[in-house]
């Protein structure tokens, strides 16, 4: 009896580890960006997508080069 339930135990532990190791291995598999780069219209610099500056849908670094290129045109 204490045979059986030792092992039902190590099967109960076994069957946590190979789940929780399957979950980790899925989430590396499939990776989420966080930090997709674009590239500055003016000067071709890639900033981080959250960072850019988005003007009449021109993607620049920063406001400097979003109103250089502004009045330019
Ligand atoms: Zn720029």
């Amino acid at each position: 009896m204490r045979r059986f339930l030792l092992l039902a135990i190590l099967g109960v532990l076994a069957c946590v580890w190979f789940f929780r190791r399957k979950r980790r291995m899925s989430a590396r598999s499939h990776p989420v960006s966080p930090h997709k780069m674009v590239p500055c219209q003016r000067c071709g610099v890639y900033v981080s997508a959250t960072q850019a500056v988005y003007v009449a849908g021109a993607v620049y670094c920063c406001d400097t080069h979003a109103f250089a290129n502004r009045r330019a045109t």
